[in-house]
């Protein structure tokens, strides 16, 4: 059985056309499938929307959360109820065409891969969104070590074993499709074009796309501590030296002509203080929101047999 995942956040506009495609292309697959839709707290018809296909058809289940919780815990929800030899991860906007699944499932059975990717050869986002999701990719490609990441979301198809694993992975801040690739496994590519969303408006908010790019960087790297360490090690460095130079020989810096560098430069180096106790305390913070290990999400109802 395939199993198809999709979160789904005030899409009312969407919801018939990507049911019907997605319906249609995994009938033509020809396998046995359930579409898991993971209701994130939408506030406008969706849920009725879904509830009514559900009606027609018994392979559309339907997750209803307790309100939004998020797009990687609407995931996570999904694919923890996922009951097929394969998992497809899909977003709800049509940026990934559904069609794509049917050569995703046929690059996985070819036997060589447990993971397959959706590799974007391009995206849809243009303009500064754009640019600052390519310089995230950028950055994150760097962290992890893999070039791969760069050109990957959430469009993606796993079997069991690659799902269970990714399934222990039980942090609070998570960033799915670093994870994926954290797993490990056989991972296999599918090029693509990624779509701009069909309709309806991009659920991801510029300040919710920014803290996911934090969550991305900040749980899976400590690059940001060691800059701080760095530049605090060169800073020590370079000052020690001009303390000894103006021990030996006072008469290179008169200070009393001027004082304004003297205070430009405390005031430079307090704010670098502060930026770095404001990285520190993102670690902190991330450290404490996981030891309180409060649930990702909370089901309201379950719409599944
Ligand atoms: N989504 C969700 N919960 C949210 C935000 C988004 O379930 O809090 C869903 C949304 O309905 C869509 C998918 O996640 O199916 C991707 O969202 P969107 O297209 O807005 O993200 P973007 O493409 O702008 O990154
Ligand atoms: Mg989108």
């Amino acid at each position: 059985m395939i199993s198809l995942v999709i979160p789904v956040y005030n899409e009312e506009v969407i919801i018939d056309e990507l049911l019907q495609r997605s319906v249609g292309t995994m009938e033509e697959i020809g396998e046995p499938f359930e579409i898991i839709i993971v209701d994130d707290g939408s506030t406008d018809n969706s849920l009725k929307k879904l509830l009514e296909h559900r009606a027609r058809d018994a392979r559309i289940k339907v997750i209803e959360l307790s309100r939004n919780f998020g797009h990687q815990a609407a995931f996570t929800a999904g694919l923890r109820r996922s009951k097929g030899d394969y998992t497809v991860m899909m977003d709800g906007d049509l940026q990934d065409a559904p069609e794509l699944i049917a050569d995703m499932y046929a690059k996985m059975k070819s036997g060589h891969f447990d993971i397959v990717n959706g590799y974007r050869k391009s995206r849809g986002e243009k303009g500064f969104k754009g640019l600052m999701i390519y310089f995230f990719h950028k950055i994150f490609a760097l962290i992890t070590h893999s070039k791969d990441v760069e050109k990957i979301g959430n469009f993606s198809m796993l079997n069991r074993p690659a799902l269970e694993a990714l399934k222990q992975l039980k942090e609070k801040t998570r960033y799915l499709p670093g994870l994926r690739i954290y797993v490990g496994f056989k991972q296999g590519f599918l090029d693509y074009d990624r779509e701009i969303r069909k309709e309806g408006k991009p659920k991801m908010r510029f300040r919710r796309l920014m803290s996911l790019a934090a969550d991305a960087i900040f749980s899976f790297s400590r690059l940001p501590i060691k800059i701080c360490f760095y530049l605090g090690l060169a800073g020590i460095i370079v000052f020690f030296i001009i303390g000894l130079v103006m021990v030996l020989q006072p008469d290179t810096f008169s200070l009393t002509k001027d004082y304004r560098p003297l205070l430009v430069g405390l005031y430079f180096l307090g704010s670098v203080q502060l930026a770095f106790i404001g990285i520190i305390g993102e670690y902190v913070f991330k450290g404490y929101k996981e030891s309180q290990n409060r649930p990702m999400y909370f089901v309201r109802n379950e719409y599944v047999d």
